[in-house]
């Protein structure tokens, strides 16, 4: 099976429009660390966001960078973790969802019973992502995510910055205008770690029973809860977007 790094043949188009978007990107991420007194990067720990690890680390912006431990990630998603910690000398914030809210859905529903109904799946997504979430966020001025607007149909109309109504702070989405293309020669370029799911046909990946690999020609979020229609496809993190 060949990586997906090898399928990204970096010619001068690519180059020319990648030194720009990073150009953009580093500046982007000094503004915002100057311009916030308490501003963090929620990491999913998806390729864009792998770039925005090492984009935050090579800029030297002060920005916290944290992620949420659903407690049902694939092993691979874990292996990441470690190799952020090895490379960059830096450890990730992990925030865990609440234990109480976990057994009594689990108790009453079931450990796998987002299967089951889209209300319980939102439910179980509500508790293991947006309440650790809210509480992540809590003090902060402005949140950076890695969301991409060509990433999903429910992302289509995502800005670089916005008002995050939900948690009432600025929301940064610094690479809402990159391509797939200029994410993966990113990581190429500068030996970037990422998820190795992506070598797999994963091309978005969250919660381990709720992912699977994608078919050629499928659109890059089919394998996020798959038995579901497209416009029910977020966690409820970025349901705005
Ligand atoms: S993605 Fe699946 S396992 Fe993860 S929180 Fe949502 S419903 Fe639960």
């Amino acid at each position: 099976m060949s990586k997906k790094i090898d399928q990204i043949t970096i010619n001068e188009k690519l180059t020319v429009a990648l030194n720009i978007k990073v150009k953009e990107l580093y500046t982007l991420l000094q503004d915002a660390a100057k311009g916030y007194k308490n501003i963090a990067f929620a990491s999913s720990l998806g390729a864009e966001d792998m770039v925005l690890h090492h984009a935050i680390f090579q800029s030297q912006a002060l920005i916290n960078i944290f992620s949420l431990d659903t407690g049902r990630l694939p092993n691979q998603t874990y292996e990441l973790i470690d190799k952020v910690r090895n490379k960059y000398s830096q450890s990730i914030q992990i925030y865990f969802p609440d234990a109480q809210l976990i057994e009594n859905y689990v108790t009453k529903n079931g450990i796998n019973a987002f299967y089951n109904s889209l209300e319980l799946r939102k439910d179980c997504c509500k508790i293991r992502k947006v309440e650790p979430l809210k509480r992540a966020l809590k003090g902060k001025d402005a949140w950076i995510t890695g969301l991409r607007s060509a990433q999903s149909q429910t992302r289509d109309t995502l800005e670089i910055k916005a008002f995050d109504d939900t948690h009432q702070i600025d929301k940064i989405n610094p690479l809402a205008e990159w391509s797939e293309s200029e994410v993966w020669a990113y990581i190429k370029i500068n030996d970037v770690p990422y998820n190795s799911l992506h070598d797999q046909f994963y091309p978005s990946i969250g919660c381990a029973p709720c992912t699977r690999a994608i078919s050629p020609g499928e659109d890059i979020r089919a394998g996020r809860w798959w038995w579901e229609n497209p416009e029910n496809k977020e966690c409820g993190l970025h349901i705005k977007d």
